[in-house]
C-alpha cells in the first residue's frame, strides 16, 4: 500500500522540497498550506501529478481530511525573521494551534508525527556548538519571542502527546538552511547578501558582522528530516552544516563568487540577534548516519542560479 504524507507547509521554502522527496519515493502527498509565506510557484511542477493533491488551509483552524494518512510532516509557519515580526500572532499561532491540531491528526490517523522545530528554541545561546542538551536562553517577550516559544511550546506539546498518547513522534531542529525557492526578499542573509550582489547594489551587514551562522544546503537539510522521520527516535535531534562563520566573511564569499562590484554596508542588529549559532551533530551522525555532503561553494552556486534565474523570469515578464 502506497504510504500517504501530509506536509503542512508544503508550499514553503523546505516543505516544497519535501514534497519533491516524498513523490519521487513514490508516496501519496497531501500539501497543506495557507501561502502566507509560501508559494504556489514552488510545488507548481507537482499540480497535475496525481499522487500530489494541494489543500490551501490554515492549519491553525481544525484539519479535516479523509482517508488514511501514515506520516505527517508539521512545516507550517514564517521562518525568516521580518516573516514572523510581520505575522506575530500567526506565528505563535501555528506553532500551538496548529501544531496541536497536526497533532491531532496524528493521534487519530494513527500517523508518525515529525515537528519542523529551530534552533531558535537555543535562543541567543550561552554554550557554542548548542547540543540538543541545552536548554537555551530564549527572551520570551521580545520580537523573536513569538517564534521561539512557539516552537518551544510545539517541541513541548509533541513530546506530550508522544508520552501521554503514545503516538510516534519525531522533533527536528532545524538550523540555518539555504537553497532553491528562498524567496529572494524573505530578509535572511543569503537571499539578502544574494539579490544585493547579483544587482551590484550594497550588501547589508547588520551590526559589526562578527556574529556567526552555520548554513546548511537544503537537500542536506531533507536527507536528515528523511533519515529522522524513517528512524525511531523520539527525542529532538539537531540537523544542520557546522560549518560556522561569521556575517562579514559570508558577505565577502559572496561579493567573492558572484564576482560582485557591491560594496559592504553596516546596518543595526536586530534585537536578541544571537550572537554564535552552530550545531553539535553528534546525534545525528551516531542515530542517524547523517552529516551534510555539500559545501557552501556548491550550494550558494545551485542558489545563485536559482536567484538569476528568477531575475530572467520577471525581466521576461516586464
Ligand atoms: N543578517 C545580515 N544582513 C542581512 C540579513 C541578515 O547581516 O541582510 C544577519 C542577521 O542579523 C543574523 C544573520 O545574518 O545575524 C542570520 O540572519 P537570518 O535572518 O538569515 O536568520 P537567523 O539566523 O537570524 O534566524
Amino acid at each position: 500500500m502506497k504510504k500517504i504524507v501530509l506536509i503542512t507547509g508544503g508550499a514553503g521554502f523546505i516543505g516544497s522540497h519535501l514534497c519533491d522527496l516524498f513523490i519521487g519515493k513514490g508516496c501519496g502527498v497531501i500539501c497543506m498550506d495557507n501561502l502566507i509565506t509560501g508559494k504556489v510557484d514552488n510545488i507548481r511542477h507537482l499540480l497535475k501529478n496525481r499522487n500530489f493533491k494541494f489543500v490551501k488551509h490554515d492549519v491553525s483552524e481544525k484539519i479535516g481530511i479523509t482517508g488514511k494518512i501514515d506520516y505527517i510532516l508539521h512545516f507550517a509557519s514564517p521562518a525568516s525573521p521580518i516573516d514572523y515580526l510581520k505575522y506575530p500572532i500567526q506565528t505563535l499561532k501555528v506553532g500551538s494551534l496548529g501544531t496541536h491540531n497536526a497533532l491531532g491528526l496524528a493521534k487519530a490517523k494513527k500517523a508518525v508525527f515529525l515537528l519542523a522545530s529551530t534552533s531558535e528554541v537555543y535562543g541567543d545561546p550561552l554554550v557554542n556548538p548548542q547540543p540538543e542538551t541545552y536548554w537555551g536562553n530564549v527572551n520570551p517577550i521580545g520580537p523573536r519571542g513569538v517564534y521561539d516559544e512557539a516552537k518551544r511550546f510545539a517541541e513541548a506539546i509533541t513530546m506530550a502527546y508522544h508520552r501521554y498518547h503514545k503516538i510516534g513522534t519525531r522533533i527536528v531542529r532545524i538550523f540555518n538552511t539555504y537553497g532553491e525557492r528562498m524567496r529572494e526578499n524573505d530578509g535572511r542573509a543569503i537571499p539578502n547578501f544574494l539579490s544585493q550582489a547579483l544587482a551590484n547594489k550594497p550588501i547589508t551587514v547588520y551590526g559589526d558582522g562578527s556574529q556567526t551562522r552555520s548554513f546548511c544546503y537544503v537537500s542536506d537539510l531533507v536527507d536528515g528530516v528523511y533519515r529522522l522521520l524513517m528512524s525511531d527516535v523520539n527525542n529532538p535531534v539537531n540537523i544542520g552544516n557546522p560549518n560556522e562563520m561569521s556575517l562579514l566573511k559570508l558577505a565577502k564569499i559572496i561579493i567573492k563568487i558572484t564576482r560582485s562590484k557591491s560594496k559592504i554596508v553596516y546596518k543595526a542588529l536586530p534585537v536578541d540577534d544571537p550572537k554564535v549559532r552552530r550545531p553539535d551533530i553528534t546525534k545525528a551522525k551516531s542515530l542517524l548516519d547523517w552529516k551534510p555532503k555539500v559545501s557552501l561553494e556548491e550550494g550558494l552556486q545551485a542558489t545563485i542560479d536559482y536567484f538569476q534565474r528568477l531575475i530572467l523570469k520577471s525581466d521576461r515578464k516586464r
